[in-house]
Formats: C-alpha cells, structure tokens, sequence
C-alpha cells in the first residue's frame, strides 16, 4: 500500500488542536442565513459528514472552511490557527467539488501538479508527488490523457489527487460522488474509504445528502438542518439512537409516532405510550415522566406484517397506497386509516409483496422502537 508522507504545516502533531473548527460561525446572504451560529472541531484523522436536505447550510460550512466564504460573524481555525480573514491559498486545504472541475486544456499529469506549481515547489518534487498521488487513485497510467478522455469517475479520483498532491492536513469533499452513476459510486464510495486508510492523519469534511455515503465513511455525522448543525455524534451512535425526531427520518427513514408517555419508565426499562388510542411498548431512553410526549421512530424495515401470530405489540391496520421495487427490496407506503398517518414498509426478498389497495396488519417490537424527543414546533 503506498502511503503518503504528510508534508503540510506542522501542525496535527504539535497538540490536541483540532485540524480544523468553526467558532460560532455565521454566514448571511442579505436576509437570508446560510449557516447560524454554527460550532464544529474536525481532529487529525477524522472524517466528518455534514449530512442534510438541499439548502440546510452543508456547502456554506464547507466553503466557511476552505476560505470561499467569510463569515459575517464567528472565526475559523486550521490546527489552532485563526485563519478567519486568509485567503483560499493560504489555507492549504485540498478541495473536492461534484463537478469535478478540471483544467480542461491540461492534461492529468499538469492538473494534478497545478498546486505544486502555483506554490513553487521545484519540478523533480512536484513530479515525485504527482506520480505518487496519482499511483494513490490508481490514475498513474492516465497520467498523459486529457480529462475529456476520461471518464466521470476518473476525472473525479484526478480530482482527488490534485486535492491531495498538495499534501493538506485537510480534506473537503462537497457532493464529491454525487455526478456519477449509482453503481460507480459505489465502488468509488470503497476507494475512499482505502484512500482514508492510506492518510491517517488527514481530516475530511465531507458533505453529502446521501446517509449511505455518510455511513459507510464517517467517522461521526452532523445533521444539518434550516443552516444549523441539528445533532452531532459517532456515526454508529447517530444511527442506532438517533438524538433528534429529524435525525431519526432522515438516517434511515424512519416514521415518527407522536405518543404519549403513560407512566414513568426509567432508563432502560419498557415505556408505555398512547399513540392516538393505540397503546404502544417501547423502551425507555432517559428517565421518562407519565403524561409527557414522545416520538416513536420506527424503520421501514422494523414493522412486520401480522399474520395471526402473536406479538408483543398491538397491530395496526393499515391500507396500502404505493409500492416501490428497490431492487434487492420493496418499499411499500401504506396509510392507517384510524389516525391518518403515513407509514413506510420494507419487504425483502423473499416476504410476499402487497399490492396497492391490501388491507394489512403491522406490529412493531418494542427494541426496534427509537424514542425520540418531539419537535416543540415545526422549524421548518
Ligand atoms: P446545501 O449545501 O445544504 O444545499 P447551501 O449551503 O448551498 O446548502 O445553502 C444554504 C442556504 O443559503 C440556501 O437557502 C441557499 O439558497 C442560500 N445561499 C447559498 N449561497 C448563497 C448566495 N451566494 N446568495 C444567496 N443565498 C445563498
């Protein structure tokens, strides 16, 4: 495996410094805000997604950080350093962008050499780092093409390398995947996540609206919502105990049953909820007191269809309205004609598919419920 040295500013061994952080970061566009009050450390070797809907401030983060963005308020730090008001350059951040962005007139080997040149590094060095940042995406053999002779996802692994040929300390991937088919974004999705092994020490900010990518390369998620970071936390953590009703629909798609608490539970232990005359068992998260309201997040695939069997939980009824294939799965939209809510199913392979017009039972485990803190009021 070819490792990088990390040749950048001395910085990720000297302290704990984050690699990199947003104080209190705020970015207005005349009367609209991008990002509020927005705070986030980065450490060396740390991969963080800033994960959220179109327009709920992730690129405005990013472009905060890499110095295309002044914040109307709050500063910005690169391993302890107040880089608020340097330019771009200065920073010495490798930037990916979806478009890719090549020179077009330059050829693989000059693209990737662009910021080596423009820093007068001298021409044996900045030949010895683009072959070795090149062999790093496996483009060494593209070296003489022309990025029109490439193809999306080549352009973007040179993409990658003129990023990293720089040597940053830090890493900023905005929607870096998002131009290229599902199948190659996948296998890309493995690159980089090799790419990361091979760059221990490099911190990545990566921006993205897809939970998979999130899941699969970050290390912790931040939510993003209405230009504010909503949660924050490990990934593993974020997934399976969800902190926020948004964060629960939005990583992994869950449906989110408003309740009410019927008697105290303390953390832990089984919570009985009423949902709109339904009486529902979960387990508590946090001590939880009777009367107050609770969201019960369940996943498309934690309902199961109820066919005279027992279960722990009463079944609802609902209608189907709508049935996807997926693939490797049916996603299946139903609505309960007692309390007017849309739930969402997952059949895999295997589990008879309803058809649209079924009249079907579904029951849900009381482990496989997420209680969440309700929304005081709609934010959005
Ligand atoms: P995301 O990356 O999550 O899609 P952005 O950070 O691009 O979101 O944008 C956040 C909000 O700021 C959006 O409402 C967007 O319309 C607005 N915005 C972004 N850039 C500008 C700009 N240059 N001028 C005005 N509004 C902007």
């Amino acid at each position: 495996m070819t490792t990088l040295s990390q040749a950048g500013p001395a910085t990720s061994v000297r302290t704990a410094e984050p690699a990199a952080s947003l104080r209190r970061v705020t970015v207005s566009y005349g009367a609209t805000t991008a990002l509020h009050d927005c705070s986030l450390d980065i450490a060396a070797g740390e991969t963080v997604a800033l994960l959220g809907p179109s327009g709920s401030g992730k690129s405005t983060a990013l472009k905060a950080l890499a110095g295309f963005e002044t914040p109307t308020s709050g500063t910005v730090h690169l391993g302890g350093r107040d880089v608020t008001t340097a330019s771009p350059a200065q920073r010495g951040i490798g930037i990916v962008v979806q478009s890719y962005a090549l020179f077009p007139h330059m050829s693989v080997r000059k693209n990737v050499g662009f910021g080596l040149r423009a820093r007068r590094i001298a021409s044996a060095e900045t030949r010895r780092r683009v072959d070795e940042t090149l062999r790093m995406v496996g483009m060494f053999d593209y070296a003489d093409r022309m990025p029109d002779e490439l193809s999306g996802g080549q352009q973007q692994r040179v993409a990658i390398a003129r990023a990293l040929a720089i040597r940053p300390n830090v890493l900023l991937l905005d929607e870096p995947l998002s131009a290229l088919d599902a199948s190659l974004r996948q296998s890309m999705v493995h690159e980089l996540q090799q790419l990361k092994d091979k760059l221990p020490g490099l911190a990545v900010v990566y921006v993205t609206h897809d939970q998979n990518e999130a899941l699969a390369l970050a290390d912790r998620i931040a939510v993003m919502r209405n230009a504010r970071i909503e949660s924050l936390g490990r990934t593993e953590e974020m997934f399976n105990h969800p902190p926020t009703e948004f964060s629960a629909t939005f990583l992994g798609g869950a449906d989110v049953l408003p309740a009410r608490i019927l008697e105290d539970a303390a953390a832990g232990a089984p919570l009985r909820a009423d949902y709109l005359g339904h009486v529902l068992e979960a387990v508590a998260r946090e001590d939880s007191a009777a009367g107050q309201t609770v969201g019960l997040a369940v996943r498309p695939w934690s309902w199961t269809v109820v066919d005279g069997g027992s279960s722990s939980n009463p079944a609802l009824r609902v209608e189907v309205t709508g049935v996807q294939w997926r693939g490797s799965s049916h996603r299946v939209q139903a609505v309960s004609p007692e309390t007017g809510q849309t739930l969402h199913l997952e059949r895999t392979a295997g589990q008879p598919v309803p058809q649209v017009g079924d009249s079907l039972r579904v029951t849900v485990e009381p482990s496989e419920i997420l209680v969440v803190p309700v929304e005081k009021s709609d934010v959005s």
